[in-house]
C-alpha cells in the first residue's frame, strides 16, 4: 500500500498516543471493498491504550487551553497546509479502505481541510461579552473556556472528514482528543494524525486509538477526564453512547442517521431535480447519513421525472474507485451488500416495481458492489422507507398535494437533512417552515460546508458542526458577576 503513496510514511498502521506511536495485540485484517484484498493490519490498544490516550490529552489539555488562541490557530493553519499538499495520498487512502471513486476521496479530502482553515480563523474570534446584571455597583461578563477533554468516535463513510470536522473546532476552541476511528478505515485517521504531528501539534493532544468498539467505547464515555462525546454513526449507537454518558452529566454532540425525503414539486424543473437526486442520492454510493432516502413526487411531474432519472440512473457506472470511468464505488462491505439487497427484495414483494438495477454485482465486479437502481410504486410503509438504505438505491413515492408530501415527509423519527425542488417561492416558506429537519436543500442537493450549521432534529441527533455553531459546541459559557465597583 505504501508504494501507492507519494509519501510513504503517512501509511499508517498503529495507534497514535501521547505523540507515539503504540502498536497494540493483534492483528486486524483492513480489506479494500472493491477488491477484498488486505491493506493493513491493526492492532488493538485496549481499555489501556484507551485509558493512557485519555490521561495524556488531560495531561496535555493544561497547556493547551493555556497557549494563545493564536498560536493554536497558527498550528491548525499547518496542519491545514500539510493536508492540502498530501491531499493526493490521503485521497488513496480513503478510496483503499472505503471504495468512494477517487474524485469523491479528493472532494472529501478538500472538504474536510475546509473545517480545519475555518475553525483556526475561528480560533482568533472566541470572545465574551459585558451585560448589566440588576444589582447596583456591579458589572456581568461572560468568557468561553474548552469544555475539556472530548473523546471522539467516527464513522468509515467520511474517514477523513469525519474526523477533522470534529477536531478541527475542538481544537481551536483548546480542547484536547481521543479519536476512536471506525474498525473499517484507521488509516486515513492515522494519517491525519502523522500530519498533525508534523505541523507541531504537541504530543498528547491529538491522540488516536483503534481498536474493539465494544471495549473502547466504555472506557471513554466512563473516564471521568472525558467531558464530552462526540459521534457520528447509527441512532442505535448513539443512544447507547448517550446513556452511558449521562452517568458523568458529559455533553454530547451526536450526528445519527437520517431518512432524508427529496421533494419534487409539480412546478420543479425537472432536469435539475433529477440531477439533483443523481448528486444526492448515489453520492458515495448512497452511504452518507444525508443521503436522499425517499423521493416524493407530486403527481403531475412524476412521469416525466421516473423517465429523466430512469435515463440517469442507468448510466451511472460502478466500478473500482480507482478507475476514472467509475461513477461510484463498492459498498463498505459485502454484509452491507446483503443489507441492502433485502431491502430491495422487500420492496419487490410489497409490489414495487423495479425500473432499473436491484441487484448485486459482488460476481461481475469483483468486490461489494450493488447496482445502481430506481425503484418506483412501492409504499411508504415498506422497510425501503422506513429504514436508512445505505445504497444506491432511489425509490420514488407519489403524492397529490403539498399537505400529504409535508405529513409523509415528516413521519419518521429521523430530522437530518431534507431537499424540495419548486420554483414557487411562498412554497418555498411554506414547506421549509414545514419540514421538521436541521438542514433543509432547496433547489440544492449537496448541504454541508465548513461555515454552516450541519445536524439533525429529532432521533437523528443533537448539537451541530461547522461554523460558529460548531466551535461553540465545544466551549463552556462562564458568567462572571463582579459586585462593589
Ligand atoms: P455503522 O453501522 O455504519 O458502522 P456504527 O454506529 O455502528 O455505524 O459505527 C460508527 C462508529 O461507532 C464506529 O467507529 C464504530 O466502531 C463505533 N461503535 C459501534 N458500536 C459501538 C459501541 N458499542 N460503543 C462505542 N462505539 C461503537
Amino acid at each position: 500500500v505504501a508504494d501507492r503513496l507519494k509519501d510513504k510514511t503517512l501509511y499508517r498502521t498503529a495507534s497514535f498516543i501521547d505523540g507515539a506511536w503504540v502498536q497494540g495485540e493483534g492483528a486486524k485484517p483492513i480489506l479494500n471493498p472493491a477488491n477484498n484484498e488486505m491493506i493493513a493490519e491493526i492492532g488493538d490498544v485496549g481499555a489501556d491504550g484507551a485509558r493512557s490516550a485519555i490521561a495524556a490529552a488531560a495531561t496535555a489539555f493544561e497547556t493547551w487551553k493555556r497557549i494563545s488562541p493564536f498560536e493554536r490557530s497558527k498550528l491548525l493553519m499547518r496542519w491545514h497546509q500539510l493536508i492540502l499538499e498530501n491531499a493526493a495520498d490521503l485521497a488513496v487512502l480513503i478510496t483503499l479502505e472505503m471504495g468512494k471513486t477517487q474524485r469523491e476521496a479528493m472532494g472529501e479530502v478538500v472538504y474536510g481541510a475546509a473545517f480545519i482553515e475555518w475553525s483556526a480563523e475561528e480560533a482568533k474570534r472566541i470572545h465574551g461579552e459585558t451585560m448589566q446584571p440588576p444589582f447596583p455597583n456591579s458589572r456581568g461578563w461572560t468568557i468561553h473556556q474548552p469544555v475539556g477533554v472530548v473523546a471522539c468516535i467516527t464513522p468509515w463513510n467520511f474517514p477523513n472528514a469525519m474526523i477533522t470536522r470534529k477536531c478541527a473546532p475542538a481544537l481551536a476552541a483548546g480542547c484536547t482528543m481521543v479519536i476512536k476511528p471506525a474498525p473499517e478505515t484507521p488509516l486515513s485517521a492515522l494519517a491525519l494524525a502523522e500530519l498533525a504531528r508534523r505541523a507541531g501539534i504537541p504530543d498528547g493532544v491529538f491522540n488516536v486509538i483503534c481498536g474493539d468498539a465494544q471495549v473502547l467505547g466504555p472506557v471513554m464515555t466512563g473516564a471521568p477526564e472525558v467531558k464530552m462525546i462526540g459521534f457520528t454513526g447509527s441512532t442505535a449507537v448513539g443512544k447507547l453512547l448517550m446513556r452511558q454518558a449521562a452517568d458523568g452529566v458529559k455533553r454530547v454532540a451526536l450526528e445519527l442517521g437520517g431518512n432524508a425525503p427529496f421533494i419534487v414539486m409539480d412546478d420543479a424543473d425537472i432536469e435539475a431535480a433529477a440531477d439533483g437526486v443523481i448528486a444526492s442520492k448515489f453520492r458515495v454510493s448512497g452511504q452518507t447519513c444525508v443521503s436522499a432516502n425517499r423521493i416524493i413526487v407530486q403527481s403531475g411531474i412524476a412521469d416525466r421525472f421516473v423517465a429523466a432519472l430512469e435515463a440517469r440512473v442507468s448510466k451511472l457506472k460502478p466500478g473500482d474507485g480507482f478507475d476514472g470511468t467509475s461513477d461510484l464505488g463498492p459498498l463498505i462491505h459485502h454484509e452491507a451488500v446483503a443489507r441492502v439487497d433485502a431491502l430491495v427484495r422487500n420492496a419487490r414483494e410489497s409490489g414495487a416495481r423495479i425500473v432499473t438495477g436491484g441487484k448485486p454485482l459482488v460476481d461481475e465486479l469483483g468486490g461489494a458492489f450493488y447496482a445502481p437502481t430506481l425503484i418506483e410504486g412501492g409504499n411508504p410503509t415498506m422497510d425501503l422507507a422506513c429504514f436508512e438504505i445505505f445504497g444506491p438505491v432511489a425509490s420514488i413515492y407519489r403524492l397529490d398535494t403539498e399537505d400529504e408530501i409535508l405529513r409523509l415527509a415528516n413521519d419518521t423519527p429521523y430530522g437530518l437533512a431534507a431537499y424540495v425542488y419548486t420554483r414557487d417561492v411562498n412554497r418555498v416558506y411554506r414547506i421549509t417552515e414545514g419540514l421538521d429537519y436541521g438542514m433543509i436543500g432547496v433547489n440544492a442537493p449537496m448541504v454541508g460546508s465548513a461555515s454552516t450549521p450541519f445536524g439533525g432534529m429529532k432521533e437523528s441527533g443533537i448539537g451541530r458542526e461547522g461554523g460558529k455553531w460548531g466551535v461553540e459546541e465545544f466551549s463552556e459559557l462562564k458568567y462572571v458577576l463582579l459586585g462593589g465597583v
